[in-house]
C-alpha cells in the first residue's frame, strides 16, 4: 500500500491540481478582502403571481464585484465560502443588507414584500443561528413576515432532526421557510412531512427541460413538473417554479396549478435602485399581457 500511497501522492501534485488548488487558494483570499471591504452587495429577483402579475416577493441573491475580475457568480464563490468556513461572514452580511433594504422601502413609503435570504448547509446548522437573526431583526426593526429563508432540499438532509428543529424555531418567530432546488436532492415524503416549510421551489434544471426539442426529455420534466406542483398543492405548500423564461413554460405551468414563478422571462435579479420602481407598480406585466388589456 505504502507505493500506492505514494503514487496517489504524486498523482496529487501535478501541474493540473496545483494550478487548481492556486486559484481556490487565491479565490480564498480574495473573498477575505471583499469581505473586510464589504465588495458584496444583493440584487433582488422579484416572484410572480403569473394570474395577475403582482409582485409577490423577492429573492435576495448575493453579488461580487471583483476589482479585477469583474462579476463573480455565486456559483463560484459560495462553495469556496462553504469550504474555508467564510460562509460564515457572508450570511450576516447577506442578512444585513437585506434588512437595512427593508428598513429603506420602508422609509420611502413602499409597501414592502417580503424578501428570502438563502441559508446554506453549514449556516443553517451554526449554532448562534437564530440568535443572530433575531439581533438582524430587533436592530432594523423588520416584522417577521417581511423575512423569509430558502434552504435547499439536500441542506436539510444532512441531519433531518435538527433541521426540523431549527426551522421549527425559526417558523415559531414568523418567518417563511422556503425548501430550494426542490427535486434535486433525495428527500423522502416523509421527510417532507416533517419539515415545517411553507413553500417547495421547483429547480430551474426541470424548467429548462420543458419544450425540450427530444420528447423524452420534455415529458420527463413535465411529468416531475406536475407531480411536484400536485404534492406541494395535496401538502398546502406554495410552489414556487424558479427560472421561467419563456411564455411556454409559464402556460404549462399555470396549466397545471402553479401560478408563482421567478424568472427571466419576468424580472432578472437586479439592484435595489432598479427593483424600486417594479415595487411601486406593484406588479410586472409582460408585454403581451399589457397590450390584452388595452
Ligand atoms: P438559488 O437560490 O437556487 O437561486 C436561483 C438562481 O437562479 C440565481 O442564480 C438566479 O439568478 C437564477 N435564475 C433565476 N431566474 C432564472 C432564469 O430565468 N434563467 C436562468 N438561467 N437563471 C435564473 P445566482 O444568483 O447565480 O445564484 C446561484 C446560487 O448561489 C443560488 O441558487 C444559491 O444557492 C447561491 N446563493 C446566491 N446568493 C446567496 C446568498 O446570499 N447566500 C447563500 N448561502 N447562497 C447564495
Ligand atoms: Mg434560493
Ligand atoms: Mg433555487
Ligand atoms: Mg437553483
Amino acid at each position: 500500500t505504502a507505493k500506492a500511497e505514494g503514487r496517489g501522492a504524486y498523482r496529487f501534485f501535478t501541474p493540473a491540481l496545483n494550478e487548481q488548488m492556486h486559484q481556490q487558494f487565491q479565490l480564498e483570499q480574495d473573498l477575505r478582502h471583499a469581505l473586510e471591504r464589504e465588495q458584496l452587495s444583493l440584487h433582488y429577483q422579484p416572484r410572480v403571481d403569473m394570474r395577475n402579475g403582482r409582485i409577490l416577493s423577492l429573492e435576495a441573491l448575493v453579488r461580487w464585484n471583483h476589482p479585477r475580475h469583474g462579476w463573480i457568480p455565486p456559483g463560484r464563490f459560495i462553495p469556496v465560502a462553504e469550504a474555508t468556513g467564510l460562509i460564515l461572514q457572508i450570511g450576516p452580511l447577506v442578512l444585513r443588507q437585506a434588512g437595512q433594504q427593508l428598513a429603506r422601502w420602508r422609509d420611502a413609503g413602499l409597501d414592502p414584500v417580503p424578501v428570502a435570504v438563502n441559508l446554506s448547509a453549514n449556516e443553517l446548522y451554526q449554532d448562534a443561528l437564530v440568535e443572530r437573526i433575531d439581533d438582524i431583526i430587533k436592530q432594523q426593526d423588520i416584522p417577521p413576515r417581511l423575512l423569509e429563508f430558502e434552504i435547499t432540499e439536500s441542506a436539510t438532509m444532512r441531519s433531518i432532526d435538527c433541521a426540523v428543529d431549527i426551522l421549527t424555531a425559526l417558523r415559531a418567530r414568523g418567518f417563511s421557510i422556503a425548501l430550494d432546488d426542490f427535486g434535486t436532492g433525495y428527500a423522502s415524503l416523509n421527510y417532507l412531512n416533517r419539515l415545517p416549510v411553507n413553500a417547495i421551489k421547483i429547480d430551474r434544471s426541470f424548467l429548462a427541460d420543458l419544450g425540450a426539442t427530444e420528447t423524452a426529455r420534455h415529458e420527463q420534466a413535465a411529468a416531475i413538473v406536475k407531480a411536484i406542483t400536485g404534492l406541494g398543492n395535496s401538502l398546502g405548500l406554495e410552489g414556487i417554479a424558479e427560472g421561467v423564461e419563456n411564455a411556454l413554460q409559464r402556460d404549462f405551468l399555470l396549466a397545471h396549478g402553479c401560478h408563482i414563478a421567478q424568472g427571466y422571462l419576468y424580472s432578472r435579479p437586479q439592484p435595489a435602485t432598479a427593483i424600486e420602481p417594479l415595487l411601486r407598480a406593484g406588479r410586472i406585466m409582460l408585454p403581451t399581457e399589457a397590450m390584452r388589456e388595452t
